[in-house]
């Protein structure tokens, strides 16, 4: 367990070095403490960066399979190397591609979407068949560090502006989707979690 705990920060030292978002760390205990609670025992997620989260997911309990898809080589290398260190390849499957072109059978407890945030609706329908009756589409970063609470003007980058309006249309879609249950929660950077009713 020590040696699991040093291994985790080297993970995060690295993503810190290289400048690679991972989930902050009362998101990740959100997130760990959401899947011990709902038994979840099958995840699927679209961006892993470098394992960070999967790991953290797998390691909630020795039954859960983590399947997670990455688009950029050098981070699925990284999160390759970082799952074996952890020997949780047989409990983690990597997919190393654009998480549009991925199209998958099985079906998951849990959803957890946390890639291109002007993506969100895309990836939330295209792999919305995939997700078991009574599981969740759980989604990071919809406060986008502040930015999503702020007035357009005030965001003076029009990329960014850009950005948060499509972050905006994401959460507007989930209040109006009836086929789920959504909560949100003000938590590391703003998570929802949608149940399928
Ligand atoms: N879940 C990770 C964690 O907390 O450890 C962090 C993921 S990071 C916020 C988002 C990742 O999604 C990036 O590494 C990015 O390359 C990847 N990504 C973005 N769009 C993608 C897509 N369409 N398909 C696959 N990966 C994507």
């Amino acid at each position: 367990m020590v040696g699991n705990y040093s291994m985790i920060r080297k993970i995060k030292e690295y993503a810190k070095k290289e400048n690679i978002p991972i989930m902050v760390d009362d998101g990740i205990d959100f997130l760990t403490t959401f899947i011990l609670k709902k038994h979840v025992s099958s995840v699927l997620e679209i961006g892993t960066a470098i394992g960070y989260s999967a790991i953290m997911m797998a390691m909630v309990d020795p039954n859960i399979r983590v399947t997670t898809i990455e688009r950029d080589e050098k981070r699925y290398l990284e999160a390759l190397k970082n799952v074996k260190e952890f020997e949780l390849e047989d409990r983690i499957t990597l997919i190393y591609n654009d998480a549009l072109n991925v199209r998958l059978e099985e079906k998951f407890d849990l959803i957890f979407i946390d890639a291109a945030k002007a993506q969100s609706i895309k990836f939330f329908e295209q792999f919305e068949h995939n997700l078991n009756d009574g599981g969740a589409i759980v989604t990071d970063n919809l406060k986008f560090h502040g930015l999503v609470a702020k007035k357009e003007e005030e965001i003076k980058s029009r990329n960014l502006r850009g950005l948060v309006r499509k972050i905006k249309n994401y959460i507007s879609f989930l209040e109006e989707n009836k086929k789920y249950d959504t909560e949100f929660f003000d938590v590391g950077d703003g998570i929802s979690v949608s149940i399928k009713k």
